[in-house]
């Protein structure tokens, strides 16, 4: 009879970290987490028949092993398969690759603002970007987002996440019409609310939440949790060499000030009398894209790492750009989560 082999699904992609391992299904958008001897047996007996995959073990182990291998079938993780056709089933490709110079952007917006977006986004067009975030913290009419989302047309702009501080027009009535109008609006957040509430779309843009925390700056960004993992293939590519919230991201502040991150201090420049090419192409900007999870202290030992944003402007210890998150509160060493992890947070999955 054939020795059995087993296989992993390439889109179900292996994680180790120091107290566990995890599964993570890229095409599902869900990961489990497993054994790290579970992680052993697929990675470093990964060529071995399962018969002696258990001998290695002295048959010390041979139900767990049984068993291991049916919950990977039963939960559609893997297959068994027989030595011809291990060829047949390649590991997907690792590589990263995007065309653009920017992909994704913040600018950020008070009452002394004076952001002139049409050459924001022309300047957005130029460089490729694709996906930008506004973040509004303080009252405005709905006509100043409906004038920017009119500025949207024939540009390429695939999505547009907007976050707006509730006033006597965001009735959702009112946001559902926006959003019905501006199919590339993504999720449409509005904070300061009394209430929490998911209007998910079953489109999947369009998504019109509102919560009641109060955002009054960009401090209120940087938050690590469950709800923020962001599980596909992209994220996890990108996760190998590059950093998960500041690869290839362009953000203006409140004031102009071009920087990787509007809560972070170092600006390139001011939007009125620097271009944003001018600023991506200035000594250290582009420093903090290639700062990844495998390098940073604490995450390159957690099984979430390829999965989870990456916070650089506020870390553990401010001297050290390699520190961990601040606003993390899982410790991978003991697998557990702090008091502070917050979960149930209204815009999980949004
Ligand atoms: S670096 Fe931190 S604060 Fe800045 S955009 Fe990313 S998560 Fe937010
Ligand atoms: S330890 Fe690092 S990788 Fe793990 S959850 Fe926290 S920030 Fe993410």
């Amino acid at each position: 009879m054939a020795e059995s082999f087993f296989r992993l699904y390439a889109c179900c992609l292996l994680v180790k970290g120091t107290k566990r391992s995890m599964i993570c299904d890229v095409q599902r958008g869900s990961f489990h987490l497993v054994p790290n001897g579970l992680y052993e047996i697929l990675t470093e007996h990964k060529q071995r028949a399962i018969s002696a995959i258990k001998a290695t073990y002295q048959h010390q182990y041979d139900e767990t092993i049984d068993e291991y291998f049916d919950f990977l079938v039963s939960n559609e993780f893997g297959f068994y398969c027989e030595e011809p056709d291990l060829e047949l089933f390649p590991d997907i490709s690792m590589d990263w690759e995007v065309p653009f110079e920017i992909t994704n952007a913040i600018i950020d917006v008070n009452t002394q603002s004076q952001h002139d977006y049409t050459r924001i986004l022309d300047q957005f067009e130029n460089l490729g970007c694709r996906h930008f975030q506004l973040r509004v913290y303080v009252e405005k009419p709905l006509n100043y987002y409906v004038d920017l989302l009119d500025n949207l047309e024939n540009r390429r702009i695939i999505s547009v996440e907007l976050l707006i501080k509730f006033g006597a027009e965001t009735i959702l009535e009112n946001l559902k019409k926006l959003t019905d109008k501006y199919p590339r609006i993504h999720n449409l957040i509005v904070h300061s609310t009394s209430f929490n509430q998911i209007n998910p779309d079953p489109s999947g843009m369009g998504n019109v939440v509102f919560v009641k925390q109060e955002i009054s700056n960009a401090n209120h960004c940087g938050l690590i949790s469950t709800d923020y993992f962001s599980i596909n293939l992209t994220t996890f590519l990108e996760s190998q060499k590059h950093n998960t919230c500041l690869n290839r991201k362009i953000s203006i502040d409140v004031e102009g000030n071009i920087k990787n991150c509007p809560s972070m201090t170092k600006s390139y420049g001011n939007i009125r009398d620097t271009t944003l090419r001018e600023a991506i192409e200035k000594q250290g900007f582009k420093d903090v894209w290639y700062i990844h999870k495998d390098q940073i202290e604490v995450c390159k030992d957690c099984e979430f790492r390829h999965i989870c944003t990456d916070c650089r402007a506020y870390i553990q210890d401010p001297n050290n750009i390699y520190s961990k998150p601040a606003k993390c509160s899982y410790n991978p060493y003991t697998a557990t989560w702090g008091d502070d992890n917050p979960t149930n947070n209204p815009l999980h999955g949004k």
